[in-house]
């Protein structure tokens, strides 16, 4: 985008060209993809090519405990889809496009830290520092610049480590490469305190994450060995023994990842960088909006920049005023999401209140758009308008469902009526 508008960019980055050397990077190897995702691949003009990698899903697939599939549309309408990504290939894609757009690729080279001299860096030919003059930061969870900062200091920067962790799986493709469970689906397996989860490749095969506590009786911790690891799928998930190979072997060989939230007071220092992305604001995964808030992140930034404001001291300030809001609501709701995908689609009344909720959109969606499908498929909606309007809409969901169990014992006449009271129009 800066580089479209005429801007002079140089990427600096710590690991070599994926394109040539494209092994594991210890993160997750598809990515869900929804609506401000998609608008900013838009936004630049490159959303066609990225299309064709795109896998839709259109809803959870829960695995219950007794082998039973319930397959719940995230959404109610035809274009309401989420799209599984391989993370590589959208990376190659974006590097590409960069590139020809004349962007000048500097791989192997590391920002160590911030400081009075400037933006200190490493690389294959030695350490150097550069002024710190309108930069983006962008380096990630781990963000070295922020943790330049102490939290005195006034980026104050925070991190909340979730007690729960993660691990990569893999359910390889049948022989003739076709899939082994539906590819229209993202798989989940909710047992409560931990959850497995299943997203499909274009190649056939899924990628499986566990998401589970990190210690504890039922934790990573606790699973030391090959029979303790099969005990427990055979335990909570007999149905996927016959679908990964190898269970043990794959458990032991990939890393376990940590999960956490990145706060900051604020993003910039003065006129000299912004951080972005996840520097400034990393998430849990649950809500698949880490990235999509990232691309969020640059259309903004790009629409505030086209404004030609006095210094980038102002754009910066803008930015910040803008988003970090939004950053703030999406990662509240992305904890919240944790409980609901391991734990809440499996209360009695979670079903209920999803039908209740499909309801009132139809009858007024001026007023009423189920919170998950305002995050998801609205790309106009800021997040922190979806988590004020969600509160709202789960208070009156949670009052419409106390007595009820079936969608015909609610009063959908007297439903409407509260929501328009309490909600305003979109
Ligand atoms: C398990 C898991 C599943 C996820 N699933 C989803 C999902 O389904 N949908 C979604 O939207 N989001 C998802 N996310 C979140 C998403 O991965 C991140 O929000 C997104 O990658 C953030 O992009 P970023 O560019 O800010 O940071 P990153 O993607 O982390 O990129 C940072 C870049 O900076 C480089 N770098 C790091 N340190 C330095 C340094 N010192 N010097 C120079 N360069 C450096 C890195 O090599 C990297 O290229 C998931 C995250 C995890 C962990």
């Amino acid at each position: 985008m800066m580089a479209k508008r005429g801007f002079d960019v140089v990427v600096r980055e710590k690991r070599s060209d994926p394109r040539i050397n494209s092994g594991p990077d210890g993160r997750s190897i598809n990515l869900a993809m929804s609506a401000k995702g998609i608008n900013a691949l838009r936004y630049v003009g490159i959303f066609d090519e990225v299309e064709h990698l795109l896998m839709p899903m259109k809803g959870r697939m829960l695995h219950l405990q007794g082998g039973q599939t319930d397959l719940q549309p995230y959404g109610q309408f035809d274009h309401e889809f989420i799209y599984s990504v391989s993370r590589l290939k959208l990376n190659h894609l974006l590097i590409d496009k960069a590139e020809k757009l004349g962007v000048r690729l500097k791989f192997c080279h590391s920002v160590e830290k911030f400081d009075d001299s400037g933006i200190n860096f490493n690389s294959d030919r030695g350490a150097y520092v550069l002024p710190a003059e309108s930069v983006i930061i962008a380096d990630g969870a781990g963000s070295r610049v922020r943790k330049s900062y102490g939290h005195h200091q006034p980026i104050m920067p925070s991190e909340d480590i979730l007690p729960h962790s993660y691990k990569e799986l893999t359910i390889p493709a049948n022989d003739d490469g076709g899939f082994k469970i539906s590819k229209r689906a993202l798989h989940i397996w909710p047992r409560g305190q931990f959850m497995l989860i299943a997203l499909p490749n274009l190649d056939g095969d899924f990628t499986l994450t566990l998401f589970m506590p990190t210690k504890g009786n039922v934790s990573f911790d606790a699973l030391r060995n090959k029979i303790e690891v099969e005990e427990f799928f055979e335990k909570f998930f007999p149905d996927t023994l016959d679908l990964i190979p190898n269970i043990s072997e794959q458990f032991f060989q990939n890393p376990t990842g940590i999960l956490g939230t990145v706060r900051c007071n604020h993003w910039h220092h003065n006129d000299q960088f912004i951080l972005m992305g996840d520097a400034a604001h990393a998430m849990v995964p649950f809500h698949a909006q880490g990235m999509n808030s990232a691309f969020d992140d640059c259309v903004v930034f790009d629409s505030i920049v086209s404004k030609k404001l006095s210094g980038w001291k102002e754009v910066f300030q803008e930015f910040e005023k803008k988003q970090k809001k939004n950053a703030d609501a999406i990662q509240a709701m992305a904890l919240d999401n944790y409980i609901e995908m391991r734990d809440g689609v499996l209360d009695s009344k979670f079903a209920l209140k999803k039908e209740l909720s499909f309801e009132l959109e139809r009858r007024i969606p001026s007023h009423f758009i189920p919170r998950y499908s305002m995050v998801m498929f609205h790309k106009n909606i800021p997040y922190s308008v979806s988590y004020k309007r969600g509160e709202i809409q789960k208070e009156i969901l949670n009052e419409l469902t106390e007595k009820a169990n079936k969608i015909s014992e609610i009063d959908l006449d007297y439903a409407e009526k509260i929501v328009r009271k309490r909600l305003d129009p979109l």
